[in-house]
């Protein structure tokens, strides 16, 4: 692996501190938005670096790559960004305490057994869909009802995650999410990558999710596993 853990490190000060500042520009607490290192593609020494620096909040888009990852990790609150598929819903509880990505009720449903299964309360967020290119997430209007749904369910929902376009009005999304949040209340409003954290945080955005401003570029991957 190309990258020293001490580069991961001062990129965690550097975006910790850009952070902070970002928010208190917006008129926000200082310590208002969370960073959530997206650790896709990343070795597990990467991630442990992250949490070593200070971050608290992990996160994977592929349940086979977590598994190993996260095995061992030190404390920290895991998510899943990833789609959802129904027949791994219990492996996803199994490995993740929180599941930022569900899209639709069946997703819904099936986090909700595999959690009463494990005996637990799984938290969870909405995802939204904001974006032409995008293919998941629930359609904004229809967010605070599945919301609702899935809350009948047992499921911890504590807000929205949404993926901005990436090109046209990406304003308009952030606006789009930060309203479907305010509609399906909770906590945590899961919004911003790299390249648009700044403008996320301005439109209200909890928690960034941070990959290559935390890790440095990803490598080509070979193939997309599930
Ligand atoms: C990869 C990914 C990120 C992080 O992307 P960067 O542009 O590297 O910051 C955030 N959220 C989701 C859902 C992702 O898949």
């Amino acid at each position: 692996m190309s990258l020293a853990s001490g580069t991961v490190a001062e990129r965690v000060a550097t975006m910790r501190a850009r952070v902070g500042e970002f928010a208190v520009a917006a008129g926000r607490a200082r310590g208002s938005v969370a960073i959530l290192a997206v650790t896709k593609s990343q070795p597990a020494e990467a991630v442990r670096a992250a949490l070593d620096a200070g971050l608290s909040d992990v996160g994977e888009n592929y349940l086979q790559e977590a598994r190993a990852k996260y095995a061992d990790l030190p404390p920290c609150t895991k998510h899943f960004v990833g789609h959802v598929q129904t027949n791994k819903a219990k492996a996803i509880v199994k490995v993740f305490d929180v599941v930022q990505s569900v899209d639709r009720l069946d997703a819904g449903l099936a986090l909700a057994q595999a959690a009463r299964d494990a005996g637990r309360r799984l938290r969870v967020l909405v995802q939204v869909n904001v974006s032409p290119g995008e293919r998941f997430g629930t359609r904004p209007g229809d967010a605070p009802e599945l919301a609702a749904r899935l809350r009948a369910e047992g499921l911890a929902v504590d807000g929205v995650m949404a993926i901005g376009p990436l090109e046209g009005d990406v304003d308009a999304a952030f606006a789009t999410a930060r309203t479907a949040f305010e509609a399906v209340g909770g906590t945590t409003l899961s919004l911003g990558m790299s390249d648009d954290w700044e403008r996320a945080v301005r439109h209200g955005s909890t928690m960034v999710r941070l990959g290559t401003a935390i890790f440095g570029p990803r490598p080509a991957r070979e193939r997309s596993p599930a």
